[in-house]
């Protein structure tokens, strides 16, 4: 009887999670679903103090108080910009919890049946991976680490560190079917020195730019890991769980290499964007400077504006100005709309949220498809806080972002670019609009200017 609540109790947490992650998937049902996958990790940790044989209940407990004392307080502090840094410190916690339950499975001296132990060995590796990437993701991010390191023969030490723990994982599985004897311990302490090593030196190779693709990419293995030991643990709620990250993590990482036009091999191994600055060969003309009130002017006088936020908008807060000058437009009969590339900003979505929080109504928001072809009827597109998802350097052979696709902010009839100066996007490279006929530069903090572009509106 017991245990078939609990089993009833896991399934409902499972479906939780779903529908949850299903609800997610739009900015209108957002919020409800992140409150159904909590409501499903309350239930899904509740049950377990109920699991039998189960005990240590004083430690659990603390390690619940502890661990949501520290979770809520971070997460009311952080900045919608770290974000991404609090996802990969979260994301690695999952992986290393993973692992964590392996080690335990494994330090046990009964033999294990053979596909227990391979699973969970093979969750421990994709764990320990993605708790030792995570973390230095984090570090990156957060500018702990500033460098990437790069050397020759780098993917071939990767390769071989990777082997070493391949050969160790083998050894401990077979140890646990019993088919082995020797220093067990020794074997297992060894597989996870290499195997979060291995973690470290894939990660830190790989340049800022591409730190969230692979938070997501780490994000997918995190599920697969906590799935492969939910199996070990013959917990079904575990198992869903799992899948569901790992299936979403998978699909969301396929969508901003897509997005950047890059593979996934490309991102991992390539090196992009590590090596720091680059010029743009032949970009010709220079940059034109607009007042805040010379570009309210042609605002004011617009039919048609297209509003293009970045990663700036996020960092400067702009977005409830940005808003408010929308909507003193739209009193004055102009069209308005939004434009927001799939990788603006630092993560996916990152800009609907921002937009979303201010108060913008989503038919005003257009995805890159839907808009781009309105560029050359739009009277003026003004880019606050963004630069490599406007660069037309991306639709040249031999520029690191070639093929990227970007919003056609140089084919508007006038561009306002607004950035504090002269500081190069996240890919670190020139942007040839900023040098176009029909661009103007407009100088300063991007919520310091919306605030102007407001004023000036108002005074024509
Ligand atoms: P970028 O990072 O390319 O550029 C942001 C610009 O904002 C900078 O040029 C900076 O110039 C300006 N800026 C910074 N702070 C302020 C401020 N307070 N006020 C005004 N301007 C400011 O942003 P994008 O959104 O165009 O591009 C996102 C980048 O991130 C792309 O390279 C994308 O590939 C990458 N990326 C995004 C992911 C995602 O999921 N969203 C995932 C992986 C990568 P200045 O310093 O002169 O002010």
């Amino acid at each position: 009887m017991r245990e078939n609540l609990i089993q009833i109790a896991y399934i409902a947490a499972a479906v939780l999670f779903i529908l949850g992650l299903k609800s997610m998937s739009s900015p209108r049902t957002a919020r409800r679903g992140i409150i159904w996958a909590g409501v499903g990790m309350l239930v899904a940790t509740a049950i377990t103090f109920a699991t039998p044989e189960m005990g240590n209940f004083v430690w659990m407990t603390l390690a619940l108080i502890i661990g949501g004392a520290v979770a809520y307080v971070a997460a009311r502090r952080v900045a919608m910009t770290d974000m991404p840094q609090m996802v990969a410190i979260y994301n690695g916690m999952g992986g290393g919890a993973a692992a964590l339950i392996a080690a335990v499975e494994f330090m046990r001296p009964e033999t294990m049946p053979t596909s227990f132990a391979v699973l969970g060995i093979i969750g421990a590796l994709i764990g320990s991976v993605s708790f030792s990437g995570s973390m230095i993701a984090f570090a990156k991010l957060q500018g702990i680490i500033k460098k990437s390191f790069l050397f020759p023969g780098q993917n071939a030490l990767n390769l071989l560190v990777l082997a070493g723990a391949v050969a160790l994982a083998v050894v401990v599985a077979l140890q646990h079917t019993g088919n082995m004897g020797g220093n067990e311990s020794l074997t297992l302490i060894a597989f996870f020195v290499l195997s979060l090593l291995y973690g470290v030196l894939m990660t830190l190779p790989i340049g800022g730019a591409d730190m969230p693709v692979v938070i997501s990419l780490y994000n997918a293995l995190t599920g697969l890991a906590v799935g492969l030991e939910g199996y070990v643990l013959g917990n079904g709620a575990l198992i869903i769980a799992g899948i569901v990250v790992g299936a979403a993590g998978t699909l969301l990482t396929q969508m901003m290499a897509k997005a950047m036009n890059r593979s996934i091999g490309n991102v991992l191994f390539a090196g992009f964007g590590a090596k720091g600055g680059e010029e743009l060969a032949g970009i010709e003309g220079t940059m034109k400077e607009s007042s805040p009130d010379d570009a309210a002017v042609t605002l004011a006088f617009a039919q048609k504006v297209i509003i293009v936020p970045g990663y700036g908008m996020a960092v400067a807060q702009a977005q409830h100005k940005v808003w408010e000058l929308a909507k003193l437009l739209g009193d004055r009969g102009i069209q308005v709309k939004f434009a927001i590339h799939p990788v603006a900003g630092r993560m996916p979505g990152h800009m609907n949220v921002l937009l979303a929080e201010a108060g913008v109504p989503y038919d005003m928001i257009y995805d890159l498809d839907e808009i781009n072809g309105e560029f050359p009827t739009a009277d003026a597109a003004i880019v606050i806080g963004a630069n490599d998802v406007v660069n037309p350097a991306a639709r040249e052979k031999g520029s690191p972002i070639y093929g990227m696709p970007i919003l056609d902010v140089d084919k508007a009839r006038q561009a306002f670019v607004i950035k504090r100066g002269r500081g190069a996007g996240f890919a670190g490279i020139e942007n040839a609009l900023f040098y176009e006929d029909n661009t103007r530069m407009v100088y300063g903090d991007a919520q310091d200017v919306a605030g102007k572009l407001i004023a000036g509106v108002k005074k024509v």
